[in-house]
């Protein structure tokens, strides 16, 4: 194991990484920028270094400044947590040729991943089910691109092959709209993304987001840690997440779990990631595969006892994995509710002051957070402010646990998305469960104020 690693990051996924290192005995370095001083993880150190300036660019993106707080603190690796350099290549080659383990897959799986048409086809190859439509990149030629699109049927959908974040794709519903549609997305792909290549898929009305969780050693294994259900979103941004998904055909996961741990094998996948998939009318699709650990990761480790944070830097180390397939049980409902500090209907940011904070607390309940009475939001990053989590025997449990645990939360000072979540934890079709990707938009149309 590590003597001591890095933390690249900051807010609520820095003490959970901080968290983890406690518990594996492994001494953490903190990274901070000058807004982040009073970070609870900071203050909590035994190390931290300071790496620039509060702008991202210059202190939590800085390559040289991350690899130089390493390289004076004695580090043996580095864990990126997510955003920020996590997925990008580059970074994960300039702190392996620097000398330190990379707390994540290979450079050339995060680069295979981050082209989401070398990741289709890889997928493909790999048997897992991905939407209709171009093999591959779209070709200049009008004729061909109409061609195609005739094939995959309309409506469709125009993606940037180094598209992230819900940015670079365009609808197309006509051939009349559809040269000018791909002229448009390329152009805008090249400027956001350095990369103007474009794919075509089959738009699919009514998906849900299905996501895969898996974990891989270097020794060749690899299992999946059953599903979560994203679709609770706002502009492409989840919102709340549960696992596992309700009312989706555990063997028709379990197939599909499958194809991802052969995926994984193929293509030499090391630690943790994720395949996102939309899932309408019985069907999986794969969309695209996040090479990091991510935000709502909590709820699959509250329904199998696994700590996914722990097993990175595990496998990092050169660690086999602890569990097989057949060690892993699925047992009981998570929901994570990401507390936002912004209006809760029209999300302006609302950086400033905490002056109270109660978390909750009692059975089944966790709170994964940086902040506390008196800290200072800084408007600099993404509004999450943390997360609370719970666990049930069933979903009807859960979602109890979290009105009680919402009703006990108290944030002053700043504006917070709590009194959505409250209000969503009661809506009769969420309790139902199975709601789409589109079900959040609708409902904040109709519930404008
Ligand atoms: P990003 O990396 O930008 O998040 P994704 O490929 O994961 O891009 O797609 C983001 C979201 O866009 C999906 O969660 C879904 O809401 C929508 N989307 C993407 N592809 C399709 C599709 N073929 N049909 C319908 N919606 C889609």
């Amino acid at each position: 194991m590590f003597k001591k690693i890095l933390i690249a990051n900051r807010g609520e996924i820095a003490l959970r990484i901080q968290r983890a290192c406690r518990e594996l005995g492994v001494k953490a370095v903190m990274v901070y920028s000058e807004a982040d001083r009073d970070a609870k993880y900071v203050r909590l150190a035994e190390e931290a270094v300071c790496i620039g300036p509060a702008a991202s660019n210059l202190s939590y993106l800085n390559m040289p400044a991350i690899i130089s707080a390493a390289e004076v603190t004695d580090a043996e690796a580095i864990h990126p947590g997510y955003g920020f350099l996590s997925e990008n290549a580059d970074f994960a080659e300039r702190v392996e040729k620097s000398g330190f383990q990379f707390i994540g897959p290979t450079p050339e799986s995060i680069r295979l991943m981050g082209d989401k048409v070398s990741a289709k086809q890889a997928m493909i190859r790999a048997g897992v089910p991905c939407v209709p439509g171009s093999e591959g990149e779209l070709p200049d030629d009008p004729t061909q691109i109409r061609r195609i699109a005739k094939t995959v049927g309309y409506p469709v959908i125009i993606k940037a092959a180094g598209g992230g974040g819900g940015r670079g794709m365009r609808v197309v519903h006509t051939e009349a709209a559809l040269i000018n549609a791909v002229a448009m997305t390329k152009a805008e792909a090249g400027a956001a993304f350095g990369n103007p290549a474009v794919y075509m898929e089959k738009f699919l009305q009514n998906p849900r987001h299905i996501e895969i969780q898996v974990l891989a050693d270097t020794f060749k294994n690899a299992v999946y840690l059953g599903e979560r259900d994203c679709s609770m979103q706002r502009r492409h941004q989840k919102i709340l997440e549960e696992a596992p998904a309700p009312g989706i055909n555990r063997k028709l996961i379990e197939r599909i779990g499958e194809r991802c741990v052969t995926a994984c094998k193929k293509m030499g996948y090391r630690g943790a990631g994720t395949f996102e998939f939309l899932y309408e009318a019985g069907e999986f699709y794969f969309i695209e595969m996040n090479t990091r650990v991510q935000v709502e990761h909590p709820v699959t480790e509250m329904i199998t006892g696994i700590d996914i944070v722990k097993t990175q830097i595990m496998v990092a180390a050169g660690e086999k994995l602890p569990f097989t397939q057949r060690q892993i049980t699925i047992s009981g409902h998570a929901i994570e509710c990401r507390i936002n500090a912004e209006d809760p209907y029209k999300f302006t940011p609302s950086p400033g002051r905490i002056t109270t904070w109660h978390a909750p607390g009692g059975p089944g309940v966790r709170v994964d957070s940086h902040v506390y009475t008196n800290y200072f939001v800084p408007p600099n990053y993404d509004s999450m402010i943390g997360k609370i989590i719970v666990h049930g025997d069933t979903r009807e449990q859960a979602l109890a646990r979290m009105r009680t645990a919402l009703l006990e939360t108290a944030v002053e000072g700043i504006n917070t998305n709590i009194p959505l979540h409250r209000e969503l934890m009661v809506d009769a079709k969420f309790m139902a469960g199975g709601t789409n990707i589109h079900y959040l938009e609708h409902w904040l149309e109709q519930h404008k104020r």
